[in-house]
């Protein structure tokens, strides 16, 4: 062949190469961007809530917005992130310019900051709150009243429990198992037990539903700002070089500053006494946990619980097993129950 046909070839060729990674690899990501910079752009944050919520003395504590055209009251969905301290209310559709559209009325001062959002074909407006709430829904007609309350107005008992570690932070590896998803697990199987038994007048909070590692201050203050009547933290126990031992048993650990007839030490007492009778494991006793932040900045009655020993070769087998989690959990259920009948 020609050499000039052949260079005029390569260079085509190049040039043809060149072109196709950047359709395949830049554009997508191109459109991306566009995507998300348009998404941003609608999406609006009010600090200052009289902005977007006309200030109504008649409708004290509450919120009232007008239903946006063609949604139905079963289509509107509430939705509580407490751990995030936001609430979203959400609409199934796409509404552009809604304030202007939607006004909302109403007073209520637990409300620090309004966002409004699309996303997948729905419309979110998103409160960020200065507490932990319950909320209450009302709908009138072609309007959507809420309410946020504090969780005792709607349950006669709060419980916030906190399955340890989480993420990035395993706790103790023994095993291939990471203590994290131990205690994940038991707590579970404790949520499971709450709503099997159905007691609508206990309310469970959980720090963490998933593989998360939410801070110890997210942790503690969850517990402090729902005015949580108990405060649980489930973990699991290890040899203090790691190794495997024969150290075994449960252990619970007790805020030093609330020794009274309802405080955290007698609660940590309950507890041991429930989930040791529960597990047949061997009582190790009560420890002093002010070197343990969750414990020291609780302002309510908690117990850290330490299931077992993780360096254990029989606990580390029990502890893997879904029977031995429930039994904990149902120890640990008990202990709630001896509590509150106990004046908790
Ligand atoms: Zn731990």
């Amino acid at each position: 062949m020609d050499e000039k046909v052949l260079k005029g070839l390569t260079i085509s060729c190049g040039i043809l190469t060149l072109m196709f990674c950047i359709l395949v690899f830049f554009l997508p990501d191109m459109r991306l961007k566009a995507q998300k910079l348009k998404e941003n752009q609608e999406s609006m944050k009010f600090s200052n809530v009289q902005e977007v919520i006309e200030k109504r003395d008649d409708l004290l504590g509450r919120i009232m917005l007008n239903m946006p055209e063609g949604i139905s009251k079963d289509d509107v969905e509430v939705e509580n992130l407490y751990m995030k301290r936001k609430i979203k209310v959400i609409f199934p559709k796409i509404i552009d310019d809604f304030f202007s559209q939607y006004k909302m009325a109403g007073s209520c001062n637990h409300i620090d900051e309004i966002k409004y959002y699309k996303s997948k074909e729905k419309s979110i407006i998103e409160f960020s709150v200065d507490k932990v709430y319950e909320v209450k829904k009302e709908f009138q007609a072609d309007k959507i009243f809420i309410q946020f309350v504090d969780p005792h107005e709607i349950y006669d008992k709060v419980v916030v429990v906190d399955p340890g570690h989480g993420g990035d932070m395993p706790g103790a590896m023994k095993q291939g198992v990471t203590e994290k998803d131990i205690n994940l697990d038991i707590v579970n199987e404790l949520k499971a037990i709450s709503e099997e038994k159905g007691n609508s007048k206990i309310k469970f909070y959980f720090t963490r539903e998933d593989d998360t590692n939410p801070s110890l201050e997210e942790r503690v203050s969850l517990a402090n700002d729902s005015d949580a009547d108990l405060f649980i933290s489930v973990h699991n126990n290890a040899s203090s070089d790691g190794k495997m031992s024969s150290l075994n048993g449960t252990q619970v650990m007790y805020d030093e500053k609330s020794i009274g007839k309802h405080g955290s030490k007698h609660f940590a007492e309950i507890c041991l006494n429930n989930v040791c009778k529960s597990l047949g494991s061997y009582k190790r006793g009560l420890l002093k946990g002010d070197s343990i932040y969750i414990i020291r900045n609780s302002k309510v009655p908690v117990a850290l619980i330490e299931v077992g020993f993780m360096t254990n070769s029989r606990e580390i087998e029990l502890l893997k097993s879904k029977n031995y989690q429930k039994k904990a959990a149902d120890g640990i259920y008990n202990s709630v129950t001896q509590a509150f009948e106990e004046g908790y």
